[in-house]
């Protein structure tokens, strides 16, 4: 099964949208295997959004992911990376569509509510960044043979 790195940020997070990211997660089928509540150290936040170190807006995003707990979540699915990209929806909450997790909660790009890693690769590297193999859970959701057709 493939596996993507989730991330409430401290806007979603001091909002009371934890139970809310999870329900929707959970709803559409998908597996949650690890979990942890934390302030995540410079040293992650800048090894977690790396593509963006040369952008302006890479001090703010910093200080933002930093400025309170985080909730970081390993999902496990078919294809589970492009699924829960669409579940949370563009990055500027303006043009997420309703019914995605920025659409219906968001209204700027800088306060987006979630993280959720864009590619396979991106999702390997993220998960080993922010969990040991052991944290990893394995188990089987009893509702999975409905799930899936095959
Ligand atoms: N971001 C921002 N301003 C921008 C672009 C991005 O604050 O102009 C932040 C925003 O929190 C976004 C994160 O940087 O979620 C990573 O940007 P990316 O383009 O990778 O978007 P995502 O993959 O989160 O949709
Ligand atoms: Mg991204």
């Amino acid at each position: 099964m493939d596996r993507t790195f989730v991330m409430v940020k401290p806007d979603g997070v001091q909002r009371g949208l934890v139970g809310e990211i999870v329900s929707r997660l959970e709803a559409k089928g998908l597996k949650l295997v690890a979990a942890r509540f934390e302030v995540l150290p410079e040293k992650r936040v800048t090894e977690q959004y790396k593509e963006h170190l040369t952008k302006l807006f890479f001090p703010s995003l910093k200080k933002f992911i930093m400025g309170g707990p985080c909730f970081l979540m390993v999902w496990e699915g078919r294809d589970v990376v492009p699924i829960v990209r669409t579940l949370v929806g563009a990055t500027n909450p303006q043009e997420a569509a309703p019914g995605t997790i920025r659409g219906d909660f968001g209204i700027d790009t800088g306060r987006n509510i979630i993280h959720a890693s864009d590619s396979p690769e991106s999702a390997a590297r993220e998960i080993a960044l922010h969990f040991r193999p052991a944290e990893l859970s394995s188990y089987t959701r009893a509702d999975e043979s409905v799930i899936y057709e095959y």
